[in-house]
C-alpha cells in the first residue's frame, strides 16, 4: 500500500524524502503543501521538480478520512463523522467562540477505560487510530472550514485542538506524538503548545512521558475527590490512584507550557457534586498541583443511568473551590442538538475488547458510594 504521508511529522517526512534522494528543504515544502495549503494531488505542488512529484506518486499518497457525515448545530458548533473501515466511524467537533475556534480530535476508535459516565466508554473498544487519522481530522476541519467561512488565505480556521474526542490519548501515545508535532509545527499547523491540550483519565507514566516528548497543555479528568469513588467512576484509578495522579501532575508542571493543570470534573447528579465534595477537593490539591477546575455539567445518554447535576448544585459547587481561590469554570454545553458534546460522542465502534460487556457488568453502583455522596449534601 501507499505510504500515507500525513503519517509523518516533519522529521518523518525529511527521512521518507531522503531515502528518495530528496534534501530536507523539499520535506518541507511537501509538508507546507499538505498542511498548509491543504493539497491532496502531487500534481498540485508546481515547486517541486517534477521527477519528484513523478516518484511520490508512485510510492506515497495523503489519505484522507471518508466522511460519513456532517452535521452542523445552531449555535455554530459542527460535527463530522468519518469512517475508518472495519465497522469503525470516529467523530471530530469543531466548536466556534468568538476569539477562537477549537477543534475536538479523537485518538480512537471507542476506549478500554470504561468511564461510568462516558458514551465512548459504553460503546467499548475497537482500535488506536494511527497518527494520519488523528491528522487527517486537523487537515480535513481546518480546510473545510476555510472552504466554509470563506477565510482569506493565510488565516485559519482551528487555532486551538483539544485531544477531548472519542478515545484516551495516552493509551495511543505512539501515534499521538508525531501527530501532537505536526499540530505544532510551523510548517504545518502551527499551534502553540498552550493551545493544543491532551486530556487524559489519568495514565500515570505516560503524563511523565509526555513531559519529555512533547509537552503541551495538560487536561485531567478527575471526577472523584478520594480513591472510592474515583475507583467507580474512573476504573484506571484502581491502578494508580489519585496519589499518584496529583504527584505526576505536580512533575508535569515543570515541563508545561502553561503553570497550571486543567481539572475537568463531570458533575453527576447525587454522585460527586455536594458541597462536602467540594471541600474535599479543595483539600486534595490546594498547596500541592497548581490548577483549575473545569466543572462539565454531565451530558446524559440513555445506557448510562445517571443524571446532570441541577444547575444551582453545579454553581454552588463552584463557589466551594472558587472561595478558596481555586479559579473554576463552568463548561457550556456547546452543539447538544447533534449529540456533539462532551462524552456525546460515540461514533460507531466494533467492541474488539468486551470493554462493553465489563462496563456493563458493573452497572450498579456499590451501596456504600450512592448514599455517602447523599448523605454529603
Ligand atoms: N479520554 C480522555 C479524553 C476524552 S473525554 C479523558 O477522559 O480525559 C473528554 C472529556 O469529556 C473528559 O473530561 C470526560 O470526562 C468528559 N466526559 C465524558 N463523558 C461525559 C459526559 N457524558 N458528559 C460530560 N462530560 C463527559
Ligand atoms: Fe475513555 Fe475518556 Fe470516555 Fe473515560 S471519559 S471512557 S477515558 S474517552
Amino acid at each position: 500500500m501507499a505510504v500515507n504521508l500525513l503519517d509523518f511529522d516533519l522529521d518523518g517526512l525529511a527521512a521518507y524524502c531522503e531515502q528518495l534522494g530528496e534534501k530536507r528543504f523539499r520535506a518541507v515544502q511537501l509538508y507546507r503543501w499538505i498542511h498548509q495549503k491543504g493539497a491532496r494531488e502531487f500534481g498540485q505542488m508546481t515547486d517541486l521538480a517534477r521527477s519528484l512529484r513523478t516518484r511520490l506518486e508512485g510510492s506515497a499518497e495523503i489519505r484522507p478520512l471518508r466522511p460519513a457525515g456532517e452535521h452542523a448545530s445552531a449555535d455554530g458548533t459542527v460535527k463530522w463523522l468519518f469512517d475508518v473501515g472495519g465497522g469503525d466511524v470516529i467523530e471530530s467537533v469543531f466548536i466556534p467562540e468568538a476569539d477562537r475556534g477549537t477543534l475536538c480530535v479523537s485518538s480512537q476508535a471507542g476506549c478500554a477505560v470504561g468511564c461510568r459516565f462516558c458514551s465512548t466508554g459504553h460503546q467499548g473498544f475497537s482500535r488506536n487510530l494511527t497518527t494520519g487519522e488523528i491528522v487527517a481530522q486537523l487537515w480535513h476541519a481546518e480546510h473545510r472550514l476555510r472552504e466554509r467561512l470563506g477565510l482569506a488565505p493565510g488565516e485559519r480556521a482551528i487555532d486551538n485542538v483539544v485531544m477531548m474526542g472519542m478515545g484516551e490519548p495516552l493509551q495511543n501515545y505512539a501515534a499521538l506524538i508525531p501527530a501532537l508535532r505536526t499540530m505544532l509545527d510551523d510548517h504545518a499547523y502551527g499551534l502553540s503548545r498552550r493551545r493544543v491540550t491532551v486530556s487524559t483519565s489519568g495514565m500515570v507514566q505516560m503524563i511523565d512521558r509526555l513531559a519529555q516528548d512533547c509537552p503541551v497543555a495538560l487536561a485531567v479528568s478527575l471526577h472523584a475527590p478520594d480513591d472510592v469513588l474515583r475507583d467507580e467512576l474512573v476504573p484506571l484509578n484502581r491502578k494508580h490512584g489519585l496519589d499518584e495522579l496529583l504527584d505526576a501532575c505536580g512533575r508535569y508542571l515543570a515541563a508545561a507550557p502553561r503553570d497550571f493543570v486543567t481539572f475537568e470534573y463531570c458533575m453527576l447528579d447525587g454522585v460527586n457534586d455536594s458541597d462536602a465534595q467540594a471541600h474535599a477537593l479543595v483539600r486534595l490539591v490546594r498547596g500541592r498541583v497548581s490548577c483549575k477546575f473545569n466543572l462539565i455539567p454531565f451530558n446524559p445518554f440513555p445506557a448510562s443511568g445517571l443524571k446532570r447535576s441541577p444547575s444551582a448544585r453545579v454553581a454552588a459547587f463552584a463557589r466551594v473551590l472558587q472561595d478558596a481561590g481555586i479559579v473554576t469554570t463552568v463548561r457550556r454545553t456547546r452543539g447538544d442538538d447533534i449529540d456533539a458534546a462532551c462524552g456525546q460522542l460515540a461514533g460507531e465502534v466494533q467492541d474488539r475488547t468486551r470493554a462493553r460487556e465489563r462496563l456493563l457488568a458493573r452497572r450498579q453502583f456499590p451501596v456504600e458510594v450512592r448514599p455517602a455522596a447523599a448523605e454529603a449534601r
